[in-house]
């Protein structure tokens, strides 16, 4: 469903340029759930905004459901971002004065879903997520490894084709970031939604069945290293 072919993104740094990713050729089909690991500074954020299609390459071809997102305008990537796909961020981005429920909601009605539809879809999602005695709490009163459940459910919520998520994990305690994972694994599996995350904690990898890694702006694939 997302396919990248020889992916270049470099930043001007001053008078230099950082080469955050190299090419990178990957194929997300629909219904993996895949991990990508490597330390600070390799090119995860920078390669899940490509596939979240929130930046573009300034080389290579990046496909999305199989039509090359190149000649899209801005309006039809913002479409697609808003339908297609939800994003978890390693900071919860959850709405201080909204209750769990109306963070849940937020998403679907901005799609222009009625109060009453938007409020029953949120409450099953956070029955999903095992969150449904909680509904009313503000984040504030949330642990993190519950917040991240509601942002869970929220990227869920609008029925998206990938969730992508940006080390969400980063700021929960081991516990937690193996509960998390299994979750996202589980909504894998019950609804088939597709789920690309990144980790820079090589024990989380284990709890999922395909990972990539990143070194310095270049994947290195499994297959590359057993040749090497
Ligand atoms: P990771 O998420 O793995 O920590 P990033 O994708 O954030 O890595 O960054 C990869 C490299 O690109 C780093 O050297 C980073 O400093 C650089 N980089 C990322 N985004 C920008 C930006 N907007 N401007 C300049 N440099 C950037
Ligand atoms: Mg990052």
């Amino acid at each position: 469903m997302v396919s990248l072919a020889n992916v270049y993104r470099s930043f001007a740094l001053g008078h230099t340029t950082v080469h955050a990713l190299m090419d990178v050729s990957l194929d997300i089909r629909a219904g993996d759930m895949v991990a990508i690991w490597g330390p600070s500074g390799s090119g995860k954020s920078t390669l899940l905004n490509v596939i979240g299609l929130i930046d573009k390459p300034d080389g290579g071809t990046v496909a999305f459901d199989g039509a090359d997102v190149r000649s899209w305008s801005d309006d039809m990537l913002s479409d697609a971002r808003n339908r297609k796909i939800g994003f978890v961020f390693q900071s919860f981005n959850l709405i201080p004065v909204m209750s769990a429920l109306e963070n849940v909601m937020l998403p679907l009605q901005l799609q222009g879903i009625a109060d009453k539809t938007a409020r029953q879809t949120a409450a099953r999602w956070l029955q999903k997520v095992g969150l449904e005695q909680l509904t009313n709490m503000r984040p504030d009163r949330l642990s993190g490894g519950q917040r991240q459940r509601v942002a869970i459910a929220r990227a869920l919520a609008i029925e998206p084709e990938v969730v992508i998520a940006d080390e969400p994990t980063a700021n929960l305690d081991s516990e937690n970031s193996r509960a998390v994972v299994d979750l996202m694994h589980q909504m894998n599996r019950q609804t088939g939604v597709t789920f690309v995350f990144s980790t820079h904690d090589q024990r989380l990898l284990d709890q999922v069945p395909t990972h990539l890694e990143l070194h310095d702006g270049r994947l290195i694939t499994r297959a590359q290293e057993a040749i090497a």
